[in-house]
């Protein structure tokens, strides 16, 4: 026991724990709903909420997903996972995998990975091939090679994924004492708004809530394949956790979608990009772009006269904003200030621009 719990052993009851289950854990879950400060108000949505996932031991949501895949590998005597990853997948995999002795390989489409996260994943010691192809190559190749080489596959597909991220619903509605009235959600292979979907539903069956949630998913525009109701061949988008063409869970969103009565719709990249920087400079939260397609999204709703007034919304910030320093340098860059170590000339500049 290293006394820390994790969403295995905080929300067992809900999950495919047995007694020859381990307990693993590296303190996932039980992250941050903080109440909006000015980007709510500013909306017309007094009740906005973020989750911030980024503050998972990986920096993203996969970690409460993985934890529990990890679990049932080992229970199963596995001693290798394999992936396909836009790059948190395989972060997570790799982390979870040094920690608990297991061998990783993951398959990451080439030049389309944010440089933290691929730095992640050499630290953790993973196996990284890198296939000429985008990611939707990348799972259909990992797919075929788990049943060839019997390797336990750890993305999405794997049941024990969304099994342990559905807690991640478990967790807004114990903190706020009932289910909120709206997810805002980035949407990629589709799996976490199925998973989020899961949750609640089985938190209102057990009456732990009074009421569901209207699941808002978003899409990358140039990767909106759910939105377009057709795959995307070449997927686009400055998001690269959402570049994704062909979800793997795109039937059971669209089922997340109906019957929440929610919606799932497109932002623009440029949308994105302004929600990011709103998060990071009116919230001080400081997310990846593909999360801030969340916001993007609800301030999308705002603006096509969306009542938001008297409704608790939750973002959710799926993973930390380190993890891509090339978009802060494209889109965010402050330009630095060089100064000599003389308090005069420093206190002088510094007084002339709060004039
Ligand atoms: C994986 C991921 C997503 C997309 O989640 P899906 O389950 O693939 O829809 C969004 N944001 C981040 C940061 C991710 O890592």
């Amino acid at each position: 026991m290293n006394g820390t719990v994790g969403v295995i052993e905080r929300y067992k009851e809900f999950l495919p724990v047995n007694v020859d289950t381990p307990i693993i854990t590296m303190g996932e879950g039980n992250t941050p709903l903080v109440k909006s400060t000015n980007i709510g108000p500013s909306v017309g949505c007094e009740n906005l909420y973020f989750k911030l996932e980024g503050s998972n031991p990986t920096g993203s949501f996969k970690d409460r997903g993985m934890v529990m895949a990890i679990a049932k590998a080992l229970e199963a005597g596995r001693k290798r996972v394999i992936c396909a990853s836009t790059g948190n997948t395989s972060a997570s995999a790799a982390a979870y995998s040094a920690r608990y002795n297991l061998q990783s390989f993951v398959v990451v489409p080439s030049g389309e990975i944010a440089l933290g996260k691929l730095a992640q994943a050499m630290a953790y010691g993973a196996r990284i091939l890198a296939v000429d192809g985008n990611f939707d190559d990348a799972l259909t190749m990992v797919r075929d090679l788990a049943t060839e080489l019997s390797i336990e596959l750890v993305n999405s597909l794997n049941p024990y994924r969304l099994e342990g991220q559905k807690t991640a619903s478990f967790e807004i509605s114990d903190a706020l004492g009932d289910s909120p009235d709206m997810i805002c959600i980035p949407v990629g292979n589709a799996g976490n708004i199925t998973a989020y979907w899961k949750g609640f539903t089985e938190y209102r069956i057990n009456e732990r809530i009074t009421k569901l949630p209207r699941m808002m998913g978003f899409q990358a525009a140039g990767a909106a394949p759910i939105v377009r109701d057709e795959k995307i061949e070449d997927p686009q988008t400055i998001a690269s956790a959402i570049r994704i063409g062909n979800p793997a869970s795109w039937q059971r969103a669209v089922n997340a979608r109906d019957e929440s009565g929610g919606n799932i719709d497109a932002v623009s990249d440029a949308e994105i990009i302004e929600a990011y920087i709103r998060l990071a400079r009116e919230e001080g939260i400081f997310c990846e772009p593909a999360s801030a397609a969340s916001v993007a999204g609800l301030i999308k709703l705002a603006s096509q006269g969306e009542d938001l007034k008297n409704l608790t919304a939750v973002c959710i910030l799926t993973g930390m904003g380190l993890k891509d320093p090339t978009t802060v340098e494209n889109h965010a860059l402050v330009e630095l200030e060089y100064v000599e170590p003389d308090v005069e000339q420093v206190a002088a500049l510094l007084s002339k621009d709060a004039a």
